[in-house]
């Protein structure tokens, strides 16, 4: 199909880089791209920034390896963003409750504020309720512009670099380059609406273990309730009396008559996904004011702004980290950043399945995983980055999306500098990894643990 109209649509910016998604990935991406010197537009379907951290959950993991010794394998700007929540309140140090590590749980709405201070901060010029919807490549894989729906109707952005930090690779999906649709070689990970509960009594409530939930669960589900998964955790907020949750599980896609798999990037799937995670919600909160410990007078109080999506599509990569990798804690000679949270793979059914890199190690984040493969100057980051389902069941905690949206914006930046050509494999490797380290980010282990 011919796109000569895009020409004349009304041009919303003309940036040195522009990222598409402003999730942990995105908004770091961005914040990166502007502090590199580039002029940076950052695109956002959502009224605010944040995306999964800020529409669905409240705690970074990542941060670092789990275990008694932890090694810090994150810094940078994700560091800063942990100071400004701590600025604004309270933000509560916690271990998993799966053994992966500790987890820095704080304000959704506090979070949403420092994305924006952060970004504004850097010169970031943020654009709002402005969703993707095309994009225009020449023949030799340079994406020139991309179209995106706004209120005042369609326009257009024409950048240098771009990145791609929609978690569902909604760019590289509308230009064109290569992808692997989540559950076309692995099961996907599933699909969980998260809920939060006032007026709990967490002492009460810390008198039963896990495992004594999750029974509490079965037998409900045994009674009647309609608990499809019998693992999900609890866990305390900043907020005294109230407890956020990840329990819900819905099918993350199934197959259609053509063979292809329907996902959440499918309206129709995911408006009946929305509507049953809701629904799976107000469920589980009946069931844990009528049979756990500390919720008798518990109420829902929120419900996700949005369902929680683990993954649609990756990017294929100039690379592609693997299991065994992850399971090796292998180091790479082009690693822009570390991961040492184990393989946490959330499979249609009741349970959830864990497996651990060697204690204290942390496999590399090859740069070569943040390129997309079929494109000139296009760079990825977060959750759609070039990794086999299961290695991307360990590096897609929000502290390595932040990892990996510091090194893409930085070497947005750097490519867009560069002549002017926007190409991502001219960036010189050594001189980003260089200007990471500088700006903090930890892209080798260190040698002793956290004291
Ligand atoms: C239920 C659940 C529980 C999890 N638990 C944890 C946890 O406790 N701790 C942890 O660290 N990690 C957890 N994870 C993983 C982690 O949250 C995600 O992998 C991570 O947040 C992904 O960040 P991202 O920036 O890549 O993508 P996202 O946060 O999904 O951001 C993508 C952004 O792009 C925007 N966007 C998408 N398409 C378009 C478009 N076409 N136009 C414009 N904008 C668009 C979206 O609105 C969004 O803001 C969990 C994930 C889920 C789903």
């Amino acid at each position: 199909m011919s796109r000569a109209w895009i020409a004349d649509l009304p041009l919303l910016a003309d940036a040195d880089v522009c990222v598409v998604g402003s999730g942990s990935a995105g908004s770091t991406a961005a914040i990166a791209a502007a502090r590199g010197g580039a002029s940076v537009v950052l695109v956002e379907k959502l009224p605010f920034l944040g995306g999964i951290s800020t529409a669905v959950l409240d705690t970074f993991y990542g941060f670092w390896t789990p275990g008694d010794a932890p090694r810090k394998v994150v810094g940078g700007i994700a560091d800063e963003v942990v100071a400004a929540l701590r600025a604004l309140g309270p933000v509560v140090e916690r271990p998993n409750t799966y053994g992966a590590g500790t987890g820095v749980t704080y304000l959704a709405e506090h979070l949403k504020v420092v994305w924006e201070a952060l970004a504004t901060g850097a010169g970031v010029r943020i654009l709002l309720h402005a969703m993707l919807q095309d994009a225009v490549v020449d023949g030799d894989g340079r994406l020139r512009s991309i179209v995106v729906a706004t209120k005042a109707g369609l326009g257009r952005i024409v950048a240098r670099t771009f990145v791609d930090a929609s978690g569902d690779a909604d760019l590289c999906a509308f230009a064109g380059f290569g992808f692997e649709t989540a559950g076309e070689l692995d099961p996907a990970q599933t699909l969980t609406t998260t809920f939060r509960m006032a007026n709990v009594d967490p002492a009460r409530r810390a008198t039963i273990p896990t495992t004594e939930l999750h029974a509490l669960m079965a037998g409900a589900a045994a009674d009647g309730f309609d608990l499809p998964r019998r693992e999900g955790s609890d866990h305390v907020t900043p907020i005294d009396g109230v407890t956020a949750t990840i329990m819900t599980r819905l099918e993350p896609n199934e197959r259609g008559d053509d063979g292809r798999i329907v996902n959440t990037t499918d309206p129709v799937f995911l408006t009946a996904a929305e509507i049953a995670g809701r629904r799976q919600a107000l469920e589980y909160a009946r069931f844990l004011a009528e049979r756990v410990p500390g919720y008798e007078g518990a109420s829902l109080v929120a419900l996700g702004t949005q369902i929680g999506i683990r993954e649609t599509r990756r990017v294929h990569g100039d690379a592609r980290l693997t299991r065994d990798d992850v399971l090796a804690a292998r180091q790479f000679a082009d690693q822009i950043g570390l991961c040492g949270a184990p393989i946490e793979d959330h499979r249609a059914g009741p349970d959830t399945r864990w497996a651990y890199l060697p204690p204290g190690s942390a496999v590399g984040i090859p740069y070569g995983t943040l390129v997309a493969r079929d494109a000139v100057n296009v760079l990825v980051a977060g959750r759609c980055f070039s990794a086999t389902h299961d290695a991307h069941a360990s590096v897609r905690s929000m502290a390595q999306c932040m990892a990996m949206g510091q090194a893409a914006g930085t070497a947005a930046a750097m490519a867009a500098n560069r002549n002017r050509s926007g190409a991502v494999r001219a960036v010189d490797g050594a001189g980003l990894r260089a200007r990471l380290a500088a700006d903090g980010a930890i892209l080798k282990l260190a040698m002793e643990p956290v004291a």
